[in-house]
């Protein structure tokens, strides 16, 4: 059995631990919800602060090149790709998630004209299914999406498959997939992959060349704390570049913006992968969460992150065993991300007596309680503290009243 004293002693031992007081967090609350919102790194109320008064307040229209915004995407683009392994150059950041995939597999698809099939994950999160689905339905009769769930993605990754677009950990049960082993494997068969990274950035070490990863995108307003809404970024590898066109050719994307030609002609290199003016704010804001988590060693968060999950999982299974949550998340942390999800029938009023209790974590329909850690701003102690809330909640029945079944927009 363990007690608090264990998980303080871990804390003291902990190398990440100075980088908790980097960040806005609540006092007395737990937050595990980092793999949806991002906790706030002090600095970005600073970083806001500058751009509104100075930037935009006093130099207007100048800050385009004194401040360079204009490079912004592109600086914090390189950034980005020092986390995933990725070179400079092959990263911007830019855009929605969603909008960034329809940019990926378009291109993808263009890359590989042969064929008109693009393979997806059904269960993975559904924006990924819906932008693939409006794109095909763009392109034509021709062009399908098929669905596998991994178990058949050995099958189904065939001769006709142009495109294999993946997300590396599942949102849900925050399963991680082999990237280096799947992306070989689709490419023997002629397939590009385009991997979502969105909850895999920031959260332990990506190597997106070392894999021969062919594009992928993700968001940084998870993991990397960038803020709500953040742009996302997007990936294409340097052999790929300046061969096809994504189709949203607006003039961030063109090779002389400010010559205002009729005419598109695409940017060298990932430029092209811009579309319109960047939201210039909510960029200045992300590169603050980026700067954070380049200064931490990813080994050490991965590391901390397995640790977190596997006391977390231990934990809530021998506290609150007897209440029948089930472990959606595998079991063996090689293949987990950096969030544990259990499934329970009322899993809602459970959350939300949690949230309550000062636990925030979230729910995800039908019936799954997710948690999410972040290396850099949870401690050992939370999870200690977060399971002794767990277990009063349950023990007490308190999850049953009222109030805590009423559904909100945002679960
Ligand atoms: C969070 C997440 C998104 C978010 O998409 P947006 O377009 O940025 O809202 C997309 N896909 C996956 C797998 C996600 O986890």
């Amino acid at each position: 059995m363990y007690t608090r004293e264990h998980f303080e002693k871990l804390d003291k031992q902990d190398p990440l631990a100075g980088f908790r007081d980097q960040f806005a967090l609540n006092p007395g609350e737990i937050y595990l919800d980092g793999n949806s919102l991002g906790a706030r790194p002090k600095k970005a109320a600073q970083r806001a602060a500058e751009v509104l008064e100075q930037e935009w307040g006093q130099d207007l229209i100048r800050s385009w090149n004194t401040h360079h915004w204009f490079e912004l995407p592109y600086r914090i683009g390189d950034k980005i790709a020092g986390l995933i392994g990725a070179d400079k150059g092959e990263v911007v950041c830019t855009d929605a998630t969603g909008i960034n995939l329809y940019k990926a597999v378009a291109t993808a698809l263009k890359l590989n004209p042969q064929r008109k099939v693009v393979l997806m994950e059904g269960s993975n999160f559904p924006t990924n299914n819906y932008m693939i689905q409006g794109l095909v339905a763009q392109l034509g009769s021709d062009f399908e999406v098929r669905f596998a769930e991994e178990h058949e993605f050995a099958d189904k990754i065939d001769e006709q498959v142009a495109v294999v677009c993946l997300t590396q950990v599942h949102y849900k049960s925050g399963r991680l997939l082999d990237m280096q082993a799947i992306t070989e494997q689709a490419q023997q068969k002629g397939c590009l992959v385009v991997w979502d990274l969105c909850h895999s950035a920031g959260a332990l070490p990506v190597d997106l060349n070392a894999a021969n990863a062919d594009l992928a995108v993700g968001c940084t307003y998870k993991y990397l704390n960038g803020g709500p809404g953040s742009q996302a970024f997007i990936f294409v590898a340097k052999r790929h570049q300046n061969k096809v066109n994504q189709p949203l050719s607006g003039w961030w994307g063109h090779n002389a913006p400010f010559n205002f030609e009729r005419d598109y002609q695409p940017g060298a290199g990932i430029s092209q992968m811009l579309t319109g003016t960047q939201g210039i704010l909510s960029l200045a804001v992300t590169e603050v969460g980026i700067d954070l988590m380049g200064a931490a060693d990813m080994q050490q968060i991965r590391t901390k992150s397995q640790a977190l999950t596997r006391y977390f999982i231990e934990l809530v299974e021998s506290q609150c065993g007897e209440y029948g949550f089930k472990l959606v998340s595998p079991r063996d942390e090689e293949r987990r991300g950096s969030q544990v999800a259990f499934s329970h029938a009322d899993g809602y009023p459970i959350m939300q007596a949690l949230i309550d209790a000062g636990v925030v974590g979230d729910f995800r329909a039908p019936d799954i309680l997710r948690f999410g850690f972040a290396p850099l701003y949870n401690s050992y102690a939370d999870i200690w503290d977060a399971v002794q809330r767990f277990k009063e909640i349950m023990l007490t029945e308190r999850w049953q009243e009222p109030r805590f079944n009423q559904r909100h927009a945002v679960t």
